[in-house]
């Protein structure tokens, strides 16, 4: 695949510092033959580190029961459990007091903060969150915040929601690291700073942030951090609520079972429980140690590779990426917080006369290319972007052009991180260059909502 003739070029190396599987995989293709296939979806599911594979393999032998079992291979589990845990701990930088839950998700983390809430609480959320963290206070107080269009107007949007907040009440803001849609960066220790003057605390949804840029509890300023494993290498179905312990310690377990619980007696009617203090209190069921280890040696992976050098690579990629992308004159790259504001290697974009179903098939099936195409789990910040009236329909899977002027109802984005070779990037430019000039080879209908190839 030939690379842009208008490409920047660049002094960055663009070695392999921290490899994952699946950079030799071969994907058929509509029109014929195989290609590699070009993972651009990270933002969704990031590929696994090889390092993590080979440490959760090594493990796994050894697997054993956590918190139960009296045999060895019982105690080695629950010891690396624990040192899981501590791993986590100081690749947040958290304070002594802090406790680190783990959980399935950042959405698992979420609704665990909505249901660890103190009574009486109320919200602060930006419309423009995705999902996980916009929908899971809906049986709290909570105030919505419209949406910004510059870094600088976040804060004040925060300082002016909060200066009628009533300090005597439990406050918690809750906002992004960086976007799942645009990649850009929130500005988070100046919101921390405004909502801690205000006496609310923070929640950070940092799905989108770990795998990227170091994320400090203590320098950010943030009560409360959550993310998930599969979006930082390591697949394995565990995610973190990491932060402040007293709401933890007062709240009734998230999950009432075993593991949550120190002594249950029988009384006259029903139970009495005495819960678990600290993260055992709201991790009730049998803990998933093999995603807790496979997370923590991410961290350990992403820690010891350095966050410098993976920014730098990543930072390259992303301006040869936009370059690209600029040249092309019927690509429009979505952007909330305006053009200057930084952003991590996720870019959303639409194609004008294209269906963004459409390109995002013709991609994979004319290409190899994985994007994700649709209104990415933030369908308010979709359509802002995109200046659709909010009662818009969003499936749109017909393979159909647009009319002249018609405005797409969903966008593409593609999505990578540690382990992307500049070739994908350079295949994807060029294809949605290639695609913009001449349209699609192959011929394609919509099924099931989804735009596939005829064959
Ligand atoms: N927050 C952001 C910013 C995300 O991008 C996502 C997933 O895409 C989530 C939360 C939810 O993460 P998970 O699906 O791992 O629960």
């Amino acid at each position: 695949m030939s690379v842009q003739p208008s490409l920047p070029t660049t002094e960055v190396e663009y070695g392999d510092p921290l490899p994952v599987l699946g950079a030799d995989v071969t994907v058929p293709l509509v029109t014929g033959g195989e290609v590699p296939y070009a993972a651009l979806d990270y933002a969704a599911s990031s590929p696994v580190l090889r390092s993590v594979w080979n440490d959760v393999a090594s493990y796994v032998p050894y697997y054993g029961s956590v918190h139960r079992g009296a045999g060895y291979l019982s105690q080695l589990s629950t010891d690396l459990f624990e040192q899981s845990r501590q791993t986590v701990r100081e690749f947040l930088g958290c304070r002594g007091e802090d406790e680190v839950v783990f959980t399935r998700s950042t959405t698992d983390s979420l609704n665990m903060m909505a249901a660890i809430l103190p009574a009486g609480t109320r919200v602060y959320v930006f419309e423009t969150e995705h999902h996980a963290a916009l929908l899971p206070w809906r049986d709290t107080e909570f105030t919505l915040l419209r949406a910004p269009s510059t870094r600088h107007e976040a804060v004040e949007i925060v300082a002016e929601a909060l200066a009628g907040h009533d300090p005597e009440q439990p406050g918690l803001v809750c906002v992004t690291g960086a976007s799942n849609v645009t990649g850009e960066l929130w500005p988070v220790a100046e919101i921390s700073e405004v909502a801690h003057a205000a006496g609310a605390r923070v929640v950070l949804d940092a799905a989108q942030l770990v795998p990227h840029r170091p994320v400090d509890i203590q320098e950010l300023g943030v009560d409360y951090i959550a993310f998930s494993g599969h979006k930082m290498y390591a697949p394995f179905g565990a995610g973190v609520l990491a932060g402040r312990a007293d709401w933890l310690r007062e709240a009734e377990p998230y999950l009432a079972g075993g593991g949550a619980s120190r002594r249950v007696v029988r009384g006259d009617d029903g139970f009495s429980v005495e819960w678990q203090q600290g993260s055992a209190r709201h991790e009730a069921g049998s803990p998933n140690v093999v995603g807790a280890y496979a997370l923590a040696s991410a961290c350990r992976a992403l820690q010891s590779e350095g966050f410098d050098s993976l920014m730098a690579r990543e930072e390259a990629l992303l301006r040869r990426t936009l370059a690209g992308l600029a040249a092309i004159p019927q690509v429009k790259v979505l952007s909330l917080l305006n053009d200057s504001a930084p952003r991590v290697g996720v870019i959303s974009f639409v194609v004008e006369g294209w269906n963004s179903s459409h390109l995002a098939s013709v991609l994979s099936a004319e290409h190899g290319i994985g994007v994700r195409d649709g209104m990415f789990c933030a369908h308010p910040l979709v359509r802002n972007l995109l200046g659709n009236a909010p009662d818009q329909p969003d499936e749109c899977g017909a393979p159909e052009p647009l009319a002249p002027g018609e405005r797409p109802v969903n966008a593409v984005r593609a999505s990578f991180g540690a382990g992307t070779p500049v070739e994908h990037l350079d295949r994807l430019v060029a294809s949605v260059a290639q695609l913009a000039r001449d349209g699609a080879r192959w011929t394609y209908r919509t099924e099931a909502g989804r735009c596939v190839p005829v064959r």
